[in-house]
């Protein structure tokens, strides 16, 4: 058993509380991580909302993480002590008839078909003052060491950065993979991207790659802009700054609306907007942004009925443990620069610190 610190929450809508911990070792099929940075994904802040019923507290949140593997239970064959590695919230089990499609990213063993508060054989490896203390997507990573099963760990590059490449375990591989892989962006279209945080602007990084001619980002924190054009948007718009709806500000400026609009907020009427935004006929709107649970988007048919695609995308579309390494690998080769994402760097004491600068919009 390691004691390490972790940043607990005992319940929704407390802040958390850094903690000493008591970690298990692995069982079969299991990884023990040595987690040396992780990021803060805007669904880490949904969970400490209690925006998600199945999610149980007390829980350690996290899952945008990187680290080392400090040790493995009976029968772990694809990594040892030592390599580098990025757990991951979306697992690929290899097995199941999702994993078997080449088309899909899916897992059944994701938390969507059954919750990973618990590890597969229904126990938590964390105590805290005595009690079980829940996994989140089986990856914590707001604990100096969390437990994971083997097909949730993808190994990397040695010379991989981990407290940048962390970033790969959600937010860049969502955004990027959301322009290219699920709406397929091609050369010299046009694109909307409601939302410019970490992974919105990850969408405008994977756009540019696509060599979309005119990027346009949408927020309302105008202090994002500056990196938004850093990263690739030829136009920042707020929408506070117009009278009309802004998919009516966008079809103007397209003439029918962008080839692809993509949802980076988590907000219904955003959804709508940016469905509306592209055009009416072969426009493609990927949903990424995860509106709250329960809630339901009523759309007039017609948007649909011109031949509109609508589609969302999971972690990107990516098979998580097939692309991430090599993901990683296009990081070391520069293809994109993820460190332009990462604003401050705190000690996991500070990890409420890192909460109210992403709700400042800091
Ligand atoms: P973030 O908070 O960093 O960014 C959200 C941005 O939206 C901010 O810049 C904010 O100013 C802007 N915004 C808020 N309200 C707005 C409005 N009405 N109009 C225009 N802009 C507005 O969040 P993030 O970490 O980038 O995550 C974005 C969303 O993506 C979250 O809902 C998160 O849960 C979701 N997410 C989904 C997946 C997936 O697999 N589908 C993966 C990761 C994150
Ligand atoms: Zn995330
Ligand atoms: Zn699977």
């Amino acid at each position: 058993v390691i004691r390490c610190r972790a940043a607990v929450a005992w319940a929704a809508g407390k802040p958390l509380s850094v903690e000493e911990v008591e970690v298990a070792p692995p069982k079969a099929g299991e990884v023990r991580i040595k987690i040396v940075a992780t990021g803060i994904c805007r669904t880490d802040d949904h969970v400490l909302e209690g925006y998600f019923p199945n999610v149980d507290f007390p829980v350690i949140p996290g899952h945008e993480g990187a680290g080392i593997v400090e040790s493995v239970g009976e029968g772990v064959t694809s990594v040892k002590p030592g390599d580098k590695v990025i757990p991951l919230c979306l697992p690929q089990c290899g097995e199941c008839s999702f994993c078997l499609n080449p088309e899909s990213n899916y897992c059944l063993k994701s938390h969507v078909s059954e919750p990973q508060n618990l590890l597969p054989d229904k126990t938590s490896r964390f105590t805290c003052k005595g009690k079980q203390i829940h996994h989140f997507l089986w990856v914590s990573s707001f604990a100096e060491y969390t437990v994971i099963p083997e097909y949730a760990v993808a190994k990397i590059d040695a010379a991989a950065p981990l407290d940048k490449v962390c970033l790969l375990g959600c937010g860049l591989p969502t955004g990027y993979g959301a322009a290219i892989n699920t709406a397929k962006v091609k050369p010299g279209s046009t694109c909307a991207v409601f939302g410019i945080g970490g992974v919105g602007l990850s969408v405008v990084m994977g756009c540019k790659a696509a060599g979309a001619s005119r990027i346009i980002a949408v927020d309302i924190n105008k202090d994002k802009f500056a990196k938004a054009k850093e990263l690739g948007a030829t136009d920042c718009i707020s929408p506070r700054d117009f009278k009309k709806p802004i998919q009516e500000v966008l079809i103007e400026m397209t003439g029918h609306g962008v080839d692809y609009s993509f949802e980076v907020i988590g907000h219904v009427d955003t959804v709508i907007a940016a469905l509306a935004s592209c055009n009416m006929n072969t426009g493609i709107c990927v949903m990424i942004g995860v509106p709250a649970s329960g809630s339901v988007i009523s759309v007039d048919p017609m948007l649909l009925l011109t031949g509109r695609t609508w589609k969302a995308t999971l972690l990107g579309g990516w098979k998580m443990r097939d692309c991430i390494p090599k993901l990683v690998s296009s990081y070391l080769e520069k293809k994109f620069n993820s460190d332009l994402l990462i604003t401050h760097t705190l000690p996991i004491t500070k990890v409420n610190e890192g909460f109210e600068l992403l709700r400042a919009g800091k």
